[in-house]
């Protein structure tokens, strides 16, 4: 991990605008294990070669985490309780 980057969500901006067609930055996020709800730019980003983990600001857990490997996207979201995403209409 000390090879690491720590940025803060916004940094996450561009990795998945190229998985979701929307503004993802400002997507709300319920935490799974302390219940609190912030938006993805507001968590602490840990960059690496290869993706991304978004933890909570506040319990440091691991909400989000993305991983482009091979052809693929990797998305693992069971540390988020609840995701909200505004709609445009
Ligand atoms: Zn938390």
């Amino acid at each position: 991990m000390d090879n690491d980057l720590r940025l803060d969500g916004n940094a996450a901006g561009g990795l998945l605008n190229e998985v979701f067609p929307f503004e993802m930055t400002t997507a709300e996020t319920t935490c799974g294990g302390c219940g609190t709800m912030k938006l993805i730019g507001e968590l602490m980003l840990y960059g690496h070669r290869m993706g991304a983990v978004l933890r909570c600001a506040n319990c440091d857990m691991a909400l989000i985490r993305i991983t482009h490997i091979r052809g693929s996207y990797w998305l693992d979201l069971s540390g988020t309780r609840c995701l909200r995403i505004a709609a445009d209409n």
